[in-house]
């Protein structure tokens, strides 16, 4: 049992469109879900980067304000202006309103600490004033001391005034000049010992110089001292400046870096994003790549089962087409056509459970069953009879298609019946039916056509058991003429399910019928060609021409077992007298008459030959004289006492006999033998008729045996 499904091409087409259709869907889907994913990506880019640009924008906006209030600063720290406070205040304010709340804050520290510094700085110019106004006094004062003191002691005060002032500027040119804080100390204590030093000198002079300069003295003092203090304030107020202007340096350097890292910021959050775009653009390409690669392996698959299943099977069947041609050319010459066929057919057949295969498989059956007529046919051109054929055709029936019982019937010479000539009966419990010859009203001959009982017992009134039998005549029939009928036997029973199993069989028979139907029709020819040749066509004995022909087997035959031919030569009595009494046909009939009796009263190896108009020769083989004495008289009585039927009467005839033996009588020429016998058979007439006379009993044998 195959248990291997069946599949159709166009279940395979199928397949792979619905396949392919999903395929396509799936892809589909999932590109249309990553290109959502795309879009969003892209948007939030395109919203991100263009925040970014707006933001950077922003920012170099602020770096650049940054820069002037850095410029402005640098500008009002060296110069102290006051327009550029008042302008980095302006910017701050600009700056303020873009700014992040926590750059604000920043911002507002550093202002803080510009104001400071502002007023430290007015602090400042306020005591620098005050110094020259202090340096004024002292110099008013040196003069008012000058006015009353000494002479002595007046270039001593003078000196002293020039020395402070000189110091003094020295020391505040210093002290304005430097940053540096210890520098700064160490000028404070280049100042305390320069007012030690004058406290020291103005004690000295207060006690050498008279009284009344002594409040003068007192006075220009008081005014070192307000000098002394006043370099201490700015000194206080200098050093607390640079650490001021450090702060706000700081705290602009910090807002500037903050403002810069803002920037930055900005721009590592778009470096992750577009780190962030380009994965998922990297994703993208892989799991595009991957579908590309599924489905180029999918394309691929695709391709190979269309080779497998369709391509390399219609190459396949267009190579068996081409060959076949040759095959089909060959087909009588091959033999094994069935075997190199299932070569290259067999694997599209049993590869195949499509149509191809079908194909295919029906190709090879058509091929093979070509080949078998082909071979059939070769087979029966061979034979030498149509008995062979028959039997050839029989053997194919019960073999090849279970039709194991037939009869096969062929129309005999005479054209009027249809004898049986094979038949075969295979069905228990029954008998094949008796009859040699076909019914005159054959159905299946009358009509030319199939005649089939299996559906109806009673379609052809002469079958004789239509109760047990179902019969199917097939007509051979050739040049519109029924040269026989093939009739096959099915018992009733059960016929019913085998009916389908029959007719494929049948169809299977006729092809067999009608492939052997010329070869019959020739061989039917031929053989009446011989028989016409060889045989008399009034009595149906064999011929003088036929009796040539068999002479040197028949020769060989009896030579090699050493035994006789016994030659009676017959010759009918007064035969003309018949044919002039009761006329040429009447002549005719007895002629017949006498073939039969002949026919009937010799062994099939004997040989009976019209010799000539009533003269018959008739050759006994394997003979001895007492046998052919015997048998030559048995005739000639049977003749004497039969009565021949002619036209209105019934007459007598008699027989006259000549017998020879070969080679006994006469080596050498069996002809010599012939004539020995004629001479027998003259001597027979010779001397009454209706005798035998054996051609030793003549003159010529006598004469010949006495020389
Ligand atoms: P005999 O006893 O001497 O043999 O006399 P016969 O009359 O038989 O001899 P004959 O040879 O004179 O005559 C033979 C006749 O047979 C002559 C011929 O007309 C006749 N005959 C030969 N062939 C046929 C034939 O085929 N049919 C008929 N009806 N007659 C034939
Ligand atoms: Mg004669
Ligand atoms: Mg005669």
């Amino acid at each position: 049992m195959n248990f291997k499904l069946s599949c159709t091409l166009q279940k395979q087409l199928w397949t792979l469109f619905i396949l392919s259709w999903l395929m396509v869907i799936l892809l589909a889907l999932f590109a249309g879900v990553r290109l959502q994913q795309f879009n969003r990506k892209h948007i939030e880019l395109q919203q991100s980067s263009t925040a970014l640009h707006q933001d950077l924008e922003q920012n170099f906006h602020n770096l650049r304000l940054l820069t002037d209030i850095q410029a402005h600063l640098r500008k009002y720290l060296q110069s102290a202006a006051p327009d550029s406070v008042h302008t980095i205040h302006q910017l701050a304010e600009t700056l303020n309103r873009v700014l992040p709340m926590e750059r604000q804050e920043q911002l507002d520290d550093f202002l803080g600490k510009l104001d400071t510094l502002t007023i430290r700085m007015n602090s400042f110019k306020l005591n620098n004033k005050s110094l020259f106004v202090i340096e004024r006094e002292i110099i008013q004062n040196t003069d008012t001391v000058l006015v009353n003191v000494p002479v002595e002691f007046r270039r001593n005060i003078r000196r002293l005034t020039s020395q402070v002032c000189l110091e003094h500027h020295d020391l505040y040119s210093k002290l304005i000049m430097t940053d540096d804080q210890e520098t700064i100390a160490r000028l404070t204590q280049q100042y305390e010992h320069l007012f030690t030093g004058v406290e020291k000198k103005i004690t000295d002079f207060n006690k050498n110089i008279p009284a009344k300069s002594r409040q003068d003295l007192q006075n220009l003092q008081t005014s070192f001292y307000k000098l002394d203090e006043s370099l201490a304030t700015i000194t206080a107020i200098r050093s607390v400046t640079l650490k001021t202007r450090r702060d706000i340096t700081n705290s602009f350097l910090f807002l500037r870096k903050m403002v810069t890292e803002d920037s930055l910021s900005r721009v590592v959050g778009l470096t992750t994003l577009i780190e962030s775009g380009m994965s998922f653009l990297r994703n993208n390409l892989i799991v595009m790549s991957v579908i590309m690669v599924i489905g180029a392996f999918f394309g691929g698959i695709t391709a190979i089962v269309i080779n497998h299943t369709m391509v390399k099977p219609l190459m396949a069947f267009t190579e068996m087409l081409k060959k076949m041609t040759g095959v089909l050319a060959g087909l009588r010459n091959e033999r094994n056509i069935d075997r190199d066929m299932s070569d290259f057919l067999d694997p599209v057949i049993d590869q195949r459970r499509n149509e191809i295969g079908q194909v295919a498989s029906a190709v090879k059956e058509l091929v093979v069953n070509l080949r078998d007529l082909a071979l059939f046919r070769q087979d029966i051109e061979a034979d030498e009879s149509t008995k062979e054929i028959y039997q050839r055709l029989g053997r194919i029936f019960s073999e090849q298609l279970h039709l194991d019982s037939f009869v096969i019937f062929e129309l005999s010479e005479d054209r009027e019946t249809m004898s049986r000539v094979l038949d075969q009966f295979k069905i228990e419990g029954l008998e094949l039916p008796q009859e040699k010859k076909l019914s005159g009203d054959c159905r299946c001959r009358r009509n030319i056509s199939t005649i089939s009982s299996l559906k109806d017992s009673r379609t052809c009134y002469s079958f004789p058991m239509s109760d047990t039998l179902r019969h199917i005549c097939v007509p051979m029939q050739f040049s519109g003429e029924v040269i026989g009928v093939v009739q096959f036997l099915f018992p009733a029973d059960g016929i019913d399910a085998k009916q389908t199993s029959i007719n494929e069989h049948l169809s299977e028979a006729r092809h067999y019928i009608e492939e052997a139907l010329p070869v019959l029709h020739v061989k039917r020819l031929t053989s009446r060609l011989q028989s016409m040749a060889t045989k008399d066509q009034l009595t149906g004995l064999f011929n003088r021409h036929y009796l040539e022909m068999s002479l040197p087997p028949l020769l060989a035959g009896i030579q090699r077992r050493k035994s006789d031919i016994c030659i009676l030569m017959c010759d009918l009595d007064h035969f003309k007298r018949i044919n002039d009494t009761h006329g040429h046909d009447a002549g005719d009939d007895v002629l017949i008459q006498l073939a039969q009796i002949l026919r009937a009263n010799f062994r099939e190896t004997d040989l009976i030959i019209r010799y000539g108009g009533e003269e018959f020769m008739i050759l006994l083989v394997d003979c001895n004289p007492e046998y052919c004495r015997t048998q030559a008289e048995r005739i000639r009585k049977k003749i004497e006492n039969k009565p021949f039927r002619i036209p209105d009467n019934i007459i007598g005839v008699t027989i006259s006999i000549g017998t020879a033996l070969y080679p006994s009588q006469s080596k050498g020429d069996v002809h010599k033998t012939f004539k020995q016998a004629d001479l027998a058979l003259y001597h027979a007439k010779e001397t009454g008729r209706n005798r035998i006379v054996d051609y030793s009993e003549t003159d010529q044998a006598r004469d010949k045996s006495a020389a």
